[in-house]
């Protein structure tokens, strides 16, 4: 089991309050992503959970039990950081095997636990190396490995892709991610990247200095921002964001319109404007279209619709995708 509960969690470094009250419940056995600009305080968050940081305030309960105060090897959790953090001179076998022999296990034992991670993270073959004999992406699945075989109640993992390539990120994301399937232990996940939020995340919980904005799957998120800033974080290219008279019209400070919503048209339907830059992906073009009395409108149109530099457009506001937000930032539900 690995339910773990935030009630009220703070942290204050000196006279700064870098997590003011924090409350989450995360549910056993889900994939739970903390994600947030840089500075936000994720990592100080995390490290609170694991016991390597303390608590100015609040509860933290992993399965109903309050931890705070309790030493990190007590709390069950295994952490996996960025910088893998493997021991250079030790072969991958050692690697994964360390914490089982500080532990006093039996070796058949352990040698069982270490084979069956290694065939579920494909390192079999690479169990006599050293960690100097592996890519970026295999010394991170020793990493893993190394958590797996202490069966915790929770992974917690801090940006653990931030040092690979954008291809192999990819890759790593779709393995951490059936691996948290089929092993069905709650993790919880750092990082600055909505991407990886979004496709990896049960739950996702956006975070701005050092506030919980909206905690909830991706889709809520994405479809029902709480405000602002979950609008604004979520989703690229980000959301429209327009104020003024065109807001105040729908008795609003600020609507806002994902680039999907705007209809793209030839015949002049909706805000009209010229195109400022357009961005050929092949599958979709995203158009930076300059509308007078507005601004730069970002909108989504089909690969195929060719348009160029310097076109006038039409981009039609589908009505039923439009969000709007009150003078303070909260979105207003109609
Ligand atoms: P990043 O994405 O850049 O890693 P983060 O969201 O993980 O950022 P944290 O590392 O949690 O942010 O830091 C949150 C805030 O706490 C930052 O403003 C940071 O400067 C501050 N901070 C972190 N550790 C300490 C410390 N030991 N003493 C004082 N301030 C700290």
């Amino acid at each position: 089991m690995g339910s773990i509960t935030l009630d009220g969690v703070r942290k204050s470094f000196g006279a700064h309050d870098i997590i003011q009250g924090a409350d989450l419940e995360i549910k056993d056995g889900s994939f739970v992503v903390f994600v947030g600009p840089s500075g936000c305080g994720k990592t100080t968050l995390l490290r609170m959970i694991a016991g390597l940081e303390d608590v100015s305030g609040g509860r933290i309960l992993i399965d109903g039990i309050n931890v705070v105060g309790v030493p990190p090897a007590r709390r069950g959790l295994s952490m996996v950081f960025q910088s893998y953090a493997l021991y250079p001179h030790m072969s991958v076998r050692g690697n994964i095997a360390f914490g089982l022999k500080m532990a006093g296990l039996p070796r058949s034992e352990i040698d069982k636990k270490v084979e069956d991670a290694a065939a579920i993270l494909n390192l079999t073959d690479y169990l006599d190396r050293k960690p100097r004999e592996l890519s970026g992406g295999q010394r991170q699945r020793v990493a893993i490995g190394r958590a797996i075989v202490r069966e915790p109640k929770a992974f917690l993992f801090d940006e653990p892709l931030s040092n690979l390539d954008a291809a192999l990120r990819v890759q790593m994301r779709l393995e951490v991610t059936r691996l948290q399937r089929q092993l069905a232990t709650t993790a919880i996940y750092v990082t600055h990247d909505q991407v990886e939020a979004m496709t990896m995340a049960d739950q996702i919980v956006v975070l701005s200095a050092g506030r919980i904005e909206q905690a909830g799957s991706p889709l809520e998120l994405y479809e029902r921002p709480d405000n602002l800033f979950v609008a604004g974080f979520i989703g690229s290219p980000r959301m429209n964001l327009i104020t003024g008279k065109l807001a105040t019209a729908r008795n609003a400070a600020t609507i806002g319109i994902r680039p999907e919503h705007l209809n793209v048209n030839r015949d002049g339907q909706g805000w009209t404007g010229r195109v400022a830059v357009a961005e050929h992906l092949g599958s979709d073009t995203f158009l930076y279209v300059d509308v007078a009395d507005i601004g730069t409108l970002t909108a989504r149109c089909p690969g195929e619709m060719r348009v160029a530099v310097g076109d006038t457009v039409g981009l039609a506001p589908d009505p039923a995708h439009l969000h709007r937000f009150d003078r303070d930032g909260k979105a207003i539900r109609a």
